[in-house]
């Protein structure tokens, strides 16, 4: 069984976050360190360690979490400059907490990164 994060007591509201959407399946809230302008974690509210973990069951959350960046991105007025979404897997991936999440980032321009 692997262990909770912090961030499930984001989706549960025990400690602060500004949520800017939640349903059923997901939450999404501004990342406490941001690193541009717009700077949005969108989660599963069921825990998934890391993207190794992903099984067909999480299919729904997983295809929610992208209409939810779609949405904010628009809500965010960052759509039409465009933006960058983002999760990283493990140690070389950079991740620091292990429930998945897709960095929504944007509002200036971001540079290459692959490519
Ligand atoms: P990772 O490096 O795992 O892909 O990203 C983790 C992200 O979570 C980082 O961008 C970090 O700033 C953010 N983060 C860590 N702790 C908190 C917190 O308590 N609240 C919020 N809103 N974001 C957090």
């Amino acid at each position: 069984m692997a262990e909770e994060t912090l961030f499930s007591k984001i989706i549960r509201r025990e400690i602060p976050a500004d949520i800017l959407y939640q349903d059923e399946l997901v939450t999404a809230f501004r990342d406490i360190a941001p690193q541009a302008p717009t700077h949005i974690l969108i989660i599963p509210n069921h825990l998934i360690p890391t993207t190794n973990d992903v099984k067909a069951s999480d299919e729904l959350a997983l295809g929610r979490m992208m209409t939810v960046a779609a949405k904010l991105a628009a809500e965010e007025g960052i759509a039409e400059d465009g933006y960058r979404l983002i999760m990283n897997c493990n140690k070389y991936g950079g991740q620091e907490v292990y429930h998945i999440h897709l960095h929504l980032v944007g509002g200036k321009p971001l540079g290459r990164m692959i490519g």
